[in-house]
């Protein structure tokens, strides 16, 4: 969905990046935050709490945009708090992963299986990279299936 709104905020976004250095863009994680931007938007007609949050992005941004030169850590603080909750909301209200969500848990799980099979077994050099190799491939499975629904953050 195109909307101008949420457009300009990106541009805001892409116009903050390019000012500021590559490390302290990193450190401000602009690519989430422009994914963040489209899904509160695209979520905003259908959730207040969603329409709340980007408004205040909207705000912060710009506020962020105003005080470029001289960021001090609470800004940054306050700003990784901000995509943390926006990202909170998201995955428990509206069933969203992030990426690699699957993957990171069956590989734990996996490592684990494999660990209790090779002690069982008393060979860990084969129980431990078949666990891992099975939970790799069923969560990078479950990852793609998300993907394709479209639901990663
Ligand atoms: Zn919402």
């Amino acid at each position: 969905m195109v909307s101008p709104r949420a457009d300009k905020l990106t541009t805001k976004i892409e116009d903050l990046r390019n000012s500021l250095g590559e490390k302290t863009s990193r450190k401000l994680e602009f690519d989430k935050c422009n994914r963040l931007v489209q899904r509160l938007h695209t979520l905003s007609s259908e959730c207040k709490t969603c329409y709340r949050y980007f408004i205040d992005l909207e705000k912060h941004i710009t506020e962020l945009i105003a005080k470029s030169d001289q960021f001090t850590k609470a800004d940054f603080k306050q700003h990784s708090q901000k995509l943390e909750s926006i990202s909170s909301h998201l995955l428990k209200e509206h069933k969203l992963v992030s990426k690699d969500y699957y993957l990171s848990i069956y590989m734990s799980l996996g490592l684990t299986i494999g660990l209790i099979f090779g002690l069982l077994f008393d060979n860990l050099a084969l129980g431990l990279p078949i666990g891992l190799g099975i939970g790799v491939a069923i969560g990078a499975g479950l990852d793609a299936d998300v993907k394709k629904k479209g639901k990663i953050i």
